[in-house]
């Protein structure tokens, strides 16, 4: 075994019933504060789903102390080892539902869901002809990296997928649907909504993306690109036997796993970009977010408005050009 790093990161969810949200958040966080931990955890009465980091020591003591209360028992807590925390601060929030699907009757993963596959049956179910992989993340999350194959639902967030899916019925229809997520917890309740909603074949990659990564046998394979985190890592890799890149940058094209956040406060759009373009342009997505009045770019290089100007024309004698 090799040497133990300072710090690990905890990915986990639990669907268990939490009687007092509210009132399990407020001791939650002072718990997690007391024993240093940093990271984003919500509660709700369907359950928990959380993100922490924290030394090596402080993670042990927080996973050995939740599985104590036999809500959180058989919990499985995903582990990556880091150099530092993954977070500025710490929160616990009290939710409605611990993912947002919004959906008129809601699913309980324990009464209804698809059927568990473990990284090696998905792997080998992914290339079956008959399969049609589905993603059930956001968009952003999707092109930084995904399952080779797998559909991209032209939605921005997970909670548009079910109208999604109805609207395009025919390319799911007699076929096995496979889907996937991050750690898991999003397709407990999709996949239970196909379930429900008629789809006779479903199945959910068990675990997530992230336990996928990790399997010793399949090691991540037929996954391109990265695996998108709500953390400050952003990114962490999965595919261990090949690394192919599949993120665009935004303004050019070209392959880019590095993601900013426009400068415009008010869009603060994801976008995949090198340094190089990120100060080309301005760190913006648009003209119009390149303009705007609060634009971080501008404050922080101290730009005034004749530079500002000068860079703009800039830009815009080089797309004249390359038309
Ligand atoms: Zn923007």
């Amino acid at each position: 075994m090799s040497e133990k790093a300072a710090y690990r990161v905890l990915l986990y969810y639990q669907y268990v019933t939490i009687e007092n949200p509210e009132e399990f958040a407020a001791q939650h966080l002072k718990f997690c504060k007391d024993i240093n931990l940093k990271g984003r955890i919500l509660v709700a009465k369907e359950g928990i789903n959380g993100t922490v980091s924290g030394t090596w020591e402080d993670t042990e003591t927080y996973m050995t102390e939740m599985k104590k209360d036999p809500r959180f028992a058989t919990m499985v807590f995903k582990i990556d080892e880091a150099d530092q925390h993954a977070f500025k601060k710490m929160h616990v929030r009290p939710r409605k539902e611990l993912v947002t699907l919004r959906l008129e009757d809601d699913i309980n993963p324990h009464e209804i869901t698809g059927k568990y596959l473990s990284p090696r049956e998905f792997y080998e179910a992914m290339q079956d002809e008959n399969t049609v992989v589905l993603d059930a993340r956001n968009d952003y999350e999707y092109d930084l990296g995904h399952f080779r194959g797998a559909i991209r639902p032209d939605i921005e967030t997970f909670r548009e997928l079910p109208a999604w899916v109805r609207a395009n019925k025919e390319k799911l229809e007699g076929k096995k649907i496979l889907t996937y997520c991050t750690g898991g917890i999003r397709c407990e309740k999709f996949s239970g909504w196909l379930v429900k909603e008629g789809f006779e074949d479903v199945g959910q990659l068990h675990g997530g993306i992230v336990t996928y990564g990790k399997d010793p046998e399949v090691q991540g394979e037929l996954w391109d690109g990265q695996c998108y985190v709500f953390d400050e890592r952003i990114a962490v890799p999965v595919n261990r036997k090949e690394h192919v890149i599949v993120g665009r940058d935004y303004f050019d094209g070209t392959p880019c796993e590095r993601y900013i956040n426009c400068a415009n406060p008010e869009c603060n759009k994801q976008i995949l970009a090198s340094e190089e373009n990120e100060h080309k342009y301005m760190r913006s997505c648009s003209d119009e977010c390149r303009v705007h009045p609060r634009n971080l770019y501008i404050k922080e290089h101290n730009l005034s408005p004749e530079e500002v100007e000068q860079r703009l024309k800039a830009l815009e004698e080089e797309t004249v050009s390359v038309n």
